[in-house]
């Protein structure tokens, strides 16, 4: 996983004091840019990420800090809208619209990828040798989803994606290996349909991963430090958690290793198989 960003919400969006371009999965059998945000086209170039090499663009919920660059993928995906080639996968809102949100990817960019899936919380589907779970969110985008995805061998990883902690949230994720955590808010912060650093807690408590990796900090969560409030999750539920950087890489095999940032990943990308294409 590469984070092309770990910044979220408006103000963190519009001064980009965090990078927005949301999360490139690769693994050897697919390549997939998750919510990708302003910023995800430039930074995945600048990192020497392939754009052209995506193989699924997954878009969670209708807002700019996860779509913006979603049909710029799609264009790189289907070779410039030549060959009908990858997976869509996003929320009802982002490909239909619902009555607060307008959809985000055009009719015209729906129709190259090879597949479009529409996800809601509970479907499953695969991509190559991975299964997807989409799960339940609740945010201001009433469409907006999670997931949870399968590996088989180096077990699951999971995004919750922009939501308010409810009942029931932290048991979609049990038994996961990593659960990256969609954190706007700093501890004593709450604001409805977003999430804190006390209802991470509480996840986290629930879903018990090896690893919680935080991410998508708006403005007040910046400022106070993310790192901070990753020691304070660890300290009330006994899990090590990892606030995320811009261009962070986090390898998950035997156990999950995390890297700084680097300048190029070309070497990721071309032990990439590529007969999904
Ligand atoms: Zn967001
Ligand atoms: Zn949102």
């Amino acid at each position: 996983m590469v984070f092309l960003g770990t910044g979220g919400g408006r103000f963190a969006t519009i001064t980009q004091k965090r990078r927005t371009g949301g999360i490139r999965f690769l693994s050897e059998v697919f390549n997939m840019h998750l919510d990708p945000g302003p910023g995800a086209l430039v930074y995945s170039l600048n990192m020497g990420l392939d754009p052209q090499k995506v193989t699924a663009v997954l878009v969670s919920h209708s807002h700019p800090d996860h779509y913006t660059d979603a049909e710029v993928f799609v264009e790189a995906m289907t070779r410039g809208m030549t060959k009908k080639r990858g997976a869509l996968i996003a929320s009802h809102s982002v490909l239909v619209g619902n009555d607060t949100c307008e959809p985000s990817i055009s009719k015209y960019h729906q129709q190259m990828p090879k597949e479009v899936i529409e996800a809601k919380p509970g479907i499953t589907f695969t991509l190559n040798d991975a299964r997807i779970l989409i799960t339940e969110a609740r945010h201001t985008d009433p469409d907006a989803i999670g997931l949870r995805l399968e590996t088989g061998d180096m077990g699951d990883i999971a995004y919750t994606s922009d939501t308010e902690f409810f009942e029931g949230i932290g048991k979609q994720y049990q038994g996961v290996r990593l659960l990256i955590l969609c954190i706007l808010r700093p501890s004593g912060k709450p604001w409805k349909g977003h999430m804190t650093t006390d209802d991470a807690i509480k996840i986290v408590e629930e879903a018990r991963p090896e690893l919680a990796l935080l991410t998508h900090f708006g403005m007040q969560m910046i400022f106070r430090g993310p790192e901070k409030e990753a020691q304070l999750i660890h300290e009330k539920t006994g899990v090590p958690t990892v606030a995320a950087t811009d261009g962070m890489c986090v390898n998950v095999q035997k156990e999950i290793q995390i890297q700084g940032p680097k300048k190029k990943q070309r070497g990721l990308e071309d032990s990439l198989k590529t007969d999904y294409v």
